[in-house]
């Protein structure tokens, strides 16, 4: 049985992030079509409003915690986690491993052309890694099938989902059964900045945990959703002070 650590009820995989590429590279080899989650605040306090999106997220192979937010809530609840692996920096150190075993990728999600960008840009930046195929992330229900049979026939070892939440884990637990795959992630906006469409935030936003302010300034069409932040924050003190 797995042990997580409950963060207002999603349960986190506390792991280090050697851990975390150890138990997915096993993952792939078992081509078992498992999926991974990476949530942060904002999609936590959105599980809580989507009983859906709560069980897919908890239901993944390994949920992993994006975000310091996260990170903080885990300690003030008296449960720390390792650490933060956030699902970019996650996907970045899996694809050395796999570069080197010539392993692949297929990469579905985000608008026309940014999945090839994005695969043109990993396969010069990690050598030896397969881009099988890519997909834009703006398809029809009825596109679904063929979609998933393109996939099939690449057989990638990882499918990268970046569709945004709720639709990646929802679409990633309706389809794990039909797909053939090693291993899937969902990982948001990852291909907008693996094909260098959005920048990432500095280095010292990222070490002062203050990425996502960098986001609210770049998008600040993101203001809405990130109200969740301060929510999420309330009701980890909250939680705190009722003693769980
Ligand atoms: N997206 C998509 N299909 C959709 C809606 C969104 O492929 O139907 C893509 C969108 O283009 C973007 C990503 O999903 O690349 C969502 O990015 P965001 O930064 O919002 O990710 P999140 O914060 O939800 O992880």
């Amino acid at each position: 049985m797995k042990i997580r650590i409950d963060v207002l009820g999603i349960g986190f995989d506390s792991l280090s992030m050697d851990e975390a590429i150890d138990r997915a590279l096993s993952a792939m080899e078992g081509r078992s079509s498992k999926y991974i989650v990476t949530p942060n605040p904002e999609i936590v306090m959105l599980c809580r409003e989507n009983g859906e999106l709560m069980s897919a997220v908890n239901e993944a192979f390994m949920v992993l915690p994006d975000g310091i937010g996260i990170v903080h809530g885990a300690r003030i609840l008296g449960t720390p986690l390792k650490q933060k692996i956030s699902g970019i920096d996650f996907a970045q150190a899996l694809f050395s491993p796999m570069a080197e075993k010539k392993m692949s990728v297929f990469l579905l999600g985000a608008a026309e052309g940014i999945a090839e960008e994005a695969g043109n840009v990993l396969s010069s930046r990690f050598s030896g890694l397969q881009i099988s195929g890519t997909n834009d992330g703006f398809f029809k229900e009825e596109e679904n099938e063929s979609i998933i049979q393109r996939i099939n026939s690449a057989s990638p070892d990882l499918l990268l989902v970046c569709l945004g939440s709720p639709k990646q884990e929802l679409w990633m637990r309706e389809n794990a059964e039909k797909l053939k795959v090693g291993l899937m992630a969902g990982l948001g906006g990852s291909l907008d900045v693996f094909s260098g469409n959005v920048k990432r935030a500095p280095k010292v936003f990222q070490k002062l945990g203050l990425e996502w302010f960098h986001r609210l300034i770049k998008q600040p069409s993101r203001a809405k959703r990130m109200t969740n932040l301060p929510k999420f924050a309330f009701a980890v003190i909250g939680r705190r002070l009722k003693g769980k």
